[in-house]
């Protein structure tokens, strides 16, 4: 351990594809000393009761969070919104939804799987998940214990990725109606992992935040396990430029991805203090706006 005081803005439960509990990971986050951790589940808020419940009683600082999957122009992007307001309706209407969309998804893939030759029900994957919001990676681990594939990766490599013989599509929402959903609930909305390991696609990024920008994007993901410090200060310069908030986070998904450890992601992930105070003061300032926003409108009268 370095010794740097540093924040985990990006973290997967139980209640999604993790294997950790919300109150496992509150005292993951006390044990390293983080001085912030977020709970940000896919397309759920359900784990968010149990996670600041846990913080408040360890003394953890804690974001609650959630993590929506998004299609933007045929891509599939990720918008993770921070500081949200989780019982909030607007919020947990539109996440239900995309469940809905996701159990869509999720039984086509069981009819294919089926039909490829795998042994794998219904009951089963309820039974994995233990969730509300199921997931390929829960196919996975049955495919695994099975011993049709060797893990996670080989399952979505061989299998379940888009353009493998398991993959179906599902219907995803916009960037700019989760970014809505997100600020209707109170939330910072960012743009999860924008780059991945290896690729400098600068053009992409500012392709993207083009667009996201005018729907409202808050921030984005500077610091994620694997990005390279070519990716790391090509993502700061553009969040300077866009005028964003950094954020970081490891993404971790207990063992259903080993090699990503809370905080410290593949071992060399520090995200500093800074990107959280930063945010919160943000979120403190867009708070008091809104506040204040309908007396001003009245002024103005
Ligand atoms: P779903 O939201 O059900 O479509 O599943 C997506 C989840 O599967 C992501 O959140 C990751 O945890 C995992 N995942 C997606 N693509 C891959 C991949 N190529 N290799 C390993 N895991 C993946
Ligand atoms: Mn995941
Ligand atoms: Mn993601
Ligand atoms: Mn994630």
């Amino acid at each position: 351990m370095s010794g740097v005081i540093r924040v985990d803005l990006h973290t997967h439960s139980c209640l999604s594809d993790g294997t950790m509990s919300p109150s496992g990971i509150i005292a993951g986050a006390a044990n390293l000393g983080l001085a912030a951790v977020a709970l940000t589940d896919h397309d759920t808020v359900s784990g968010l009761d149990e996670f600041m419940a846990a913080a408040s009683a360890a003394g953890v600082e804690a974001v609650p969070g959630v993590e929506v999957s998004c299609s933007a122009s045929n891509r599939e992007i990720h918008i993770v919104g921070l500081f949200i307001d989780w019982k909030h309706s607007r919020l947990t209407e539109f996440l239900e939804g995309i469940r809905e969309q996701r159990n869509h998804r999720n039984s086509r893939i069981l009819a294919k799987l089926n039909s490829l030759g795998y042994a794998i029900s219904l009951e089963e994957l309820l039974e994995r998940a233990g969730g509300e919001s199921i997931g390929r990676p829960h196919f996975a681990a049955i495919l695994i214990e099975k011993g049709y594939f060797k893990d996670n990766q080989d399952a979505f490599e061989r299998c379940l990725k888009r353009g493998r013989p398991g993959f179906c599509r599902r219907e995803l929402p916009t960037p700019a109606e989760a970014i809505q959903h997100i600020h209707a609930a109170g939330g910072l909305a960012i743009w999860a992992h924008p780059v991945y390991r290896n690729k400098y696609a600068r053009s992409h990024v500012r392709g993207m935040l083009n667009k996201l920008t005018v729907a409202g994007l808050d921030g984005m993901e500077a610091m994620y396990p694997g990005f390279t410090p070519e990716q790391q200060s090509m993502l700061m310069e553009l969040v300077a430029h866009y005028h964003l908030l950094p954020s970081g986070g490891s993404d971790f998904h207990g063992e259903n991805i080993p090699q990503i450890k809370l905080g410290g992601g593949d071992g060399s992930l520090e995200v500093p203090v800074k990107f959280y105070t930063d945010m919160k003061q943000a979120w403190r300032e867009r708070a008091a706006e809104s506040a204040a926003a309908p007396a001003a409108v009245e002024e103005g009268l």
